[in-house]
């Protein structure tokens, strides 16, 4: 990806400019603009390749007193990237599912003790079970879990509602 013609930011997007081998360059994106671009891409690639994403639903209200500029940045983009997701998720139909992000690094993902951790800890390793993960691969199964946990709810409440005659009316609407 070519962004060393970058341009400072107001200039016009121009989705014209694509390089010989058609990939996009970001000839006169501005920084905001390239996020969104990344963002938008991202998204859109995650959504093509799984059927099922879960993600953690992290607080974003207090970006606006973070005066701290790169992670205001960063979770900027991480917001517009799960309103990304959201979106490809109606036109595909894939299933996206955000998870509270409650003890999802504390907890093992193998049985579900309290591992302590700081944030330069890398290491998932639990004393109980003796189960040893990478900190990020750890918290990505207790997410699943979540996920997976949300998703019988909402499929159970469901059916169970289809089947009993549809004394609901928003979800005899569906049928
Ligand atoms: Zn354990």
């Amino acid at each position: 990806m070519a962004k060393q013609h970058l341009k400072g930011r107001g200039e016009a997007f121009a989705l014209k400019d694509y390089t010989t081998n058609g990939k996009f360059i970001y000839a006169n994106a501005s920084p905001v603009q390239q996020r969104e671009d990344k963002a938008r891409k991202d998204a859109l690639a995650l959504l093509k390749s799984n059927d099922l994403i879960v993600y953690e639903d992290l607080k974003i209200q207090n970006m606006v007193k973070n005066h701290h500029l790169a992670k205001s940045i960063s979770d900027a983009s991480w917001y517009q990237f799960t309103q990304w997701l959201k979106y490809f998720a109606k036109v595909y139909g894939v299933i996206v599912i955000a998870v509270p992000p409650h003890n999802t690094t504390v907890d093992c993902s193998c049985c579900g003790a309290k591992v302590k951790k700081t944030l330069s800890t890398r290491t998932h390793k639990c004393s109980k079970c003796r189960t040893v993960l990478d900190r990020d691969h750890n918290a990505a199964k207790n997410i699943l879990a979540k996920g997976f946990t949300l998703l019988a709810e909402y499929l159970n409440s469901t059916v169970g509602h289809t089947e009993s005659g549809v004394k609901n009316s928003r979800i005899a609407g569906r049928n």
